[in-house]
């Protein structure tokens, strides 16, 4: 690839992984591997000066400033850290510091890199004036409300000095693991790691989620040290120490870089029993009357550097290589390992991601190889030991044929393909589909899980989702998997059996029936009964369904195997009626009301929303008179519109309208 190119991939990716980890709390590689990326980025962008840009992930600080918050123009830039990776990065950072302050020796200052989210207090006239994320270093976001909530903060100080301390609010690991586990238990989506949680408390616009969460802070900086007449970074820690500002104890003033690798081998031991998660170590010139002369770059100053903590690796054996089909048709081979437990978790499976994947590392089927995991993403395979074959290894060798199928497989770029359009394993999309939120909402049977249980032979159909409890303990022993999730997951497949008609419609995939046009079909028919006996005139006779809906209805109704289908889910338990609010049902807002529909509605025709209303339960009247509770209206709208308001008659627009509606049915 040419470096252009690459420099371009290389930006792309990591702009989507910022967004990942800074707008969504949630990364999807682990930070080693995108640590890896910029690496790379760096050195390509210094080897080749004209790919440089002032916009490369490079050059700014990652974060980003959601519109939901109210903006906070920082008084000073929040800035990044450089990284080291080794103790030779960090003895060319003490180099080129003693350098440029001409010195022997420095005294750094070592501090805990705590994994949780960087914030700015500002404080005027004795009381906390604002809490702001990082956000783009540049304008940070207003999470005051969530910040107080954290009861080691002081929101009243004895100064009336105005000055901003920078720290790190982050969520204990004991904390984690109780809110995991409440999780767990209510079927919501775990927090990968220490991180994500914190932020993804903080950057709540709800407080109340903030005050549950138990987190923490620390803070690490002074930003006023030098107005206040300090030139120490460690006497202006003790300042705020002594001001009320919870301040790490762990932190160590180290004469000389040799003092600052003692300390990074003596906390990499000590690390497992801290009672939070820190990525590395921090270190930061002790002399901040320094700080200018050493300077900055656009992303991070250049008085300290952040050693980041290599990601736990371990031996196991390669025993052998299975083959996985992706719903487009890809085909991944996956390496199956003698399980060993690594960052927290029983390994046994790993992505060897495609065929150059696995012979660029030269591995055989069983070879020892060395496997990485951080937080928690998906294994990786790191590289195998070929000292330590013993002449038992069998050489690998890609597959030709479909596992699904048996259909030959295609190479497009480094990439295999079954292409046969009636492959099983495009079954996966409509599986996926059927599984969604806005269908069945099956928790837990998203698309990664389903493309797993498939290519386990767990589901194939439909109706197998609802057989997956006969595999309940083949699915235990499977990576990612604990008893409780897959009891919680079993649950949720049968919860969704008793799901309103619409949704099930909507679910199986036909031609044409988008959400809304299952809803239609499940208020006006109630049943799958009628809705399979509906010809397709009647069909038609539906405003918002035309022609094309309708004959795709009508044909599905009619095929045999969906015919077959339809008759097996009905056996195996599903409910078949609609299970919206009717006309009987006195919570319906329209229940016993006089509604007079005027004007035009966009999004549904004057009969449908006439049967729409008589189905919650309304009298639909022509005219507008004192006894009117509400009139609609669309536009156009004419005298009824008039009348009502000179009646004081209540009037819905169509939005308040539709929203009343789905409140209803919510
Ligand atoms: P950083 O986390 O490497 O270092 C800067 C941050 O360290 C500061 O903003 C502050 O929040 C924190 N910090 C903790 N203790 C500190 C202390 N004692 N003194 C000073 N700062 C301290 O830099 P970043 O720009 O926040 O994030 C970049 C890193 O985040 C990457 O190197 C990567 O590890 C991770 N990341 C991961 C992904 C992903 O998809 N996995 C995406 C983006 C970023």
């Amino acid at each position: 690839m040419e470096p252009k190119d690459r420099v371009k991939e290389l930006r792309d990716l990591l702009e989507r992984y910022n967004y990942e980890y800074y707008q969504l709390n949630a990364s999807t590689v682990s930070d080693a591997e995108y640590d890896r990326l910029m690496n790379e980025l760096i050195e390509l962008e210094k080897q080749y000066p004209d790919l440089q840009s002032n916009i490369s992930p490079t050059q700014r600080v990652g974060g980003t400033v959601a519109s939901e918050f109210k903006k906070i123009p920082h008084k000073r830039l929040m800035l990044s850290l450089a990284n080291a990776f080794s103790e030779e990065d960090l003895k060319d950072f003490d180099r080129k510091v003693r350098e440029v302050l001409n010195l022997e020796k420095v005294s750094y200052m070592a501090e805990m890199k705590i994994d949780g989210l960087a914030m700015s207090l500002d404080y005027v006239n004795g009381s906390l004036n604002y809490a702001a994320t990082r956000g783009d270093g540049n304008i940070g976001e207003d999470v005051t409300q969530n910040v107080i909530t954290i009861k080691t903060i002081p929101v009243h100080i004895n100064t009336d000095r105005p000055f901003e301390v920078r720290g790190e609010v982050y969520m204990p690991k004991a904390s984690l693991e109780s809110l995991n586990k409440e999780r767990e238990k209510n079927n919501q989506p775990l927090f990968a790691n220490a991180r994500n949680a914190a932020a993804g408390s903080i950057r709540q616009l709800d407080s109340k989620i903030a005050a549950s969460r138990k987190l923490e802070a620390y803070w690490y900086y002074f930003v006023n040290a030098n107005e206040f007449g300090f030139t120490k970074h460690s006497e202006a820690l003790n300042y705020i120490e002594k001001l009320g500002f919870r301040t790490n104890k762990e932190r160590r003033l180290c004469q000389g870089i040799d003092e600052v690798l003692s300390y990074i081998e003596e906390y990499t031991l000590k690390r497992p029993n801290l009672e939070y998660d820190i990525d590395g170590i921090v270190i930061k010139v002790d002399d901040i009357t320094k700080y200018d002369m050493l300077g900055y770059t656009s992303k991070t100053p250049k008085w300290a550097i952040a050693y980041k903590f290599p990601p736990e690796e371990v031996q196991t054996k390669l025993e052998d290589i299975v083959f996985t089909v992706g719903r487009t048709g890809k085909i991944t081979p996956n390496a199956v390992l003698s399980p060993v437990r690594v960052a927290g978790s029983m390994i046994r499976r790993a992505t060897l991601h495609n065929e150059e994947f696995i012979t660029a590392k030269d591995m055989m089927i069983g070879d020892m190889v060395i496997i990485r995991k951080a937080g928690d993403v998906i294994p990786e395979v790191v590289k195998c030991l070929p000292e330590k074959r013993t002449g038992k290894e069998i050489p690998f060798q890609m597959i030709e044929k479909c596992p699904v199928c048996g259909e030959d497989l295609v190479k497009i770029d480094a990439m295999h393909f079954c292409t046969n359009p009636h492959c099983d394993a495009k079954h996966i999309e409509g599986l996926i589909h059927f599984a969604s939120r806005d269908a069945m909402d099956i928790d837990g049977l998203g698309e990664k899980i389903i493309e797993l249980l498939f290519n386990e032979k767990f589901i194939n159909s439909i109706p197998s989702i609802y057989h997956l409890y006969n595999f309940r303990q083949d699915i235990i022993f499977m990576d990612g998997f604990k008893d409780k999730s897959v009891d919680n997951l079993i649950e949720a497949i049968e919860r969704s059996k008793r799901n309103s008609l619409e949704k099930l419609i909507f679910g199986l995939g036909i031609k044409e029936v988008g959400e809304k046009t299952a809803k239609i079909l499940a208020r006006k028919f109630r049943n799958i009964d009628s809705l399979m006996k509906a010809e397709y005139a009647d069909l038609l006779e539906i405003s918002d369904i035309g022609p094309i809906s309708a004959s795709s209805i009508f044909e599905y109704f009619h095929d045999e195997n969906n015919i077959k289908l339809i008759e097996e889910l009905k056996q195996i338990g599903l409910n078949m009626n609609y299970l919206g609010k009717t006309a009987t049902d006195e919570s319906s807002p329209f229940y016993g009301k006089t509604v007079v529909l005027t004007g035009t509605l966009a999004s549904m025709g004057r009969k449908e929303a006439t049967e729409l209303l008589e189905s919650l339960g309304a009298k639909v009247s022509g005219s507008v008179s004192k006894k009117t509770d509400y009139v609609i209206f669309g536009v156009e709208a004419g005298s009824k519109l008039d009348k009502a308001n000179d009646l004081g008659v209540n009037t819905l627009d169509e939005d308040s309208f539709l929203a009343l509606i789905n409140k209803n049915e919510e």
